[in-house]
């Protein structure tokens, strides 16, 4: 049973009081901190498939699931197996093995526009290395990024970001410098006309547009019909590549990713999240003709220490191959399904202003009346409701990310009566939002 009573976090402020000492923040990534939402964050100890504890001893039900990887749960037997095994054989060797070409493989036969695929150690070094091949394809300089999107922390993509700089109100980082900042263009996601008015401007110059096919950095917002298509057709004419990070996506919303639920071919797809299977693994890949232009088929350079790393590819690999069993994505439709239609209900009965968008296993209730479809209208919610409704749920339980920002994820381990348990949940936190 999950606790119902107001949580002790006694332990949890004692461990954030002793990191805060020797950690900026206490966190080693910002929305860990729950700054935002003016609470003390939790300090995990195990997790075990649709459940996570604290070191307070409380119990929750999870839909954070590390930000996106853990699509099939916490310690999933089979993925721990094939840690504990690839552990025991060496956890590094800096030499290839034959398990990255599996890895490898098995990403091509998915997604049908990789032809080569590149491993790497996380979402925001696959994003970085995309750009510099696209821009080392092209010989051009700028991107075109959209507001409210997050393509991990390197310098020319924490531009009017998502995610925890959306979270904490710092879309534009100190420390990028001006004139990387120049060649980066932002326009409002969904805004094709936008797209038009800067292609006609800086066309030539456009190495590429990068987009979250299904944005999960803004809360989740869906690309409308036409959006995708749109960029396809815009850069093809100009001769700029376009990028697909599915870091989120990938793996998450469908077998073939955000590019097989939409039927576009992106020129490079970026990788994270679900193919580490938990561990830390990004990537990147697209054709052969644009991939071989990286070191050491080509003159592009990037690099890893631990890129490939055995510990990583058994777990992603481990993780991919349970969501190839028949019937695992319809799964997470129906459950997520059902959890959409409870969210909302509950906000009919009890008149509280909602609008739930959700692909598949990436679902978010804004607390808004608006359609939210860009990063204006994600900032229409009402963020105080948010924090409130955020506090509620973990005290009845219940853990989503600490951010109106972000998304929940569902995983095959959520069962029927988890969901069931979460909608009850939410109605009691939405109810003690109305008194
Ligand atoms: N791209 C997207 C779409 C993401 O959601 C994230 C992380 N949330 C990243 C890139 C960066 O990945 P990482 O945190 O592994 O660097």
């Amino acid at each position: 049973m999950v606790n119902s009573n107001k949580r002790n976090d006694q332990r949890s402020a004692k461990a954030f009081a002793e990191a805060r000492e020797v950690i900026p923040g206490g966190v080693n990534s910002p929305v860990r901190a729950f700054k935002s939402v003016g609470l003390t964050p939790l300090f995990m100890e195990r997790g075990v498939g649709s459940r996570v504890y604290d070191i307070d001893g409380n119990e929750f039900i999870d839909y954070i699931g590390s930000w996106g990887p853990l699509i099939v749960g916490h310690c999933h037997p089979e993925v721990v197996e094939a840690i504990k095994k690839a552990a025991e054989l060496g956890t590094s060797f800096g030499a290839p093995t034959e398990l990255e070409t599996l890895m490898a493989k098995l990403v091509i036969e998915r997604m049908p526009s990789i032809e080569m695929v590149r491993m790497v150690n996380s979402g925001t070094e696959a994003t970085m290395s995309a750009l510099r091949l696209a821009r080392g394809y092209t010989r051009r300089s700028k991107i075109l990024k959209f507001e409210g999107c997050y393509h991990g922390h390197a310098d020319a993509l924490l531009i009017k970001a998502g995610s925890g700089v959306a979270t904490l109100g710092l879309p534009d980082s100190p420390g990028v410098p001006d004139s990387v900042a120049a060649n980066t263009i932002t326009v409002p996601y969904n805004d094709l006309e936008s797209i038009r008015v800067a292609f006609e401007k800086y066309g030539e110059e456009i190495a590429a547009v990068i987009v979250e096919p299904i944005a999960g950095n803004m809360g989740v917002v869906l690309p409308l019909p036409g959006f995708l298509q749109g960029l396809r057709d815009i850069t093809t004419r100009y001769g700029s590549l376009l990028i697909f990070d599915e870091v989120m996506t990938g793996f998450r919303v469908g077998l073939g990713s955000a590019q097989g639920l939409y039927g576009i071919k992106p020129d490079l797809t970026c990788l994270g999240k679900v193919i580490g299977g938990g561990l830390p693994v990004g990537a990147y890949g697209g054709s052969r003709e644009i991939m071989e232009h990286m070191a050491p088929s080509g003159p592009i350079y990037q690099a890893g220490t631990l890129s490939g790393n055995p510990l990583a590819m058994a777990a992603g690999y481990t993780t991919l191959r349970l969501l190839g069993q028949p019937g695992v994505y319809e799964e997470l439709e129906r459950r997520s399904a059902r959890l959409e239609a409870g969210f909302l209900s509950n906000a009919q009965e009890l008149g509280i202003a909602c609008t739930v968008n959700r692909v598949g296993s990436m679902i978010c209730p804004f607390f808004t009346d608006q359609q939210v479809t860009d990063y204006e209208t994600a900032k229409t919610a009402n963020l105080q409701q948010f924090n409130q409704y955020f506090a509620a749920l973990l005290d009845h339980g219940v853990s989503v990310a600490p951010s109106q920002f972000e998304g929940m994820f569902v995983s095959t381990a959520h069962s029927d009566e988890d969901i069931e348990q979460t909608i009850e949940v939410h109605y009691k936190s939405l109810q003690s939002l109305s008194q």
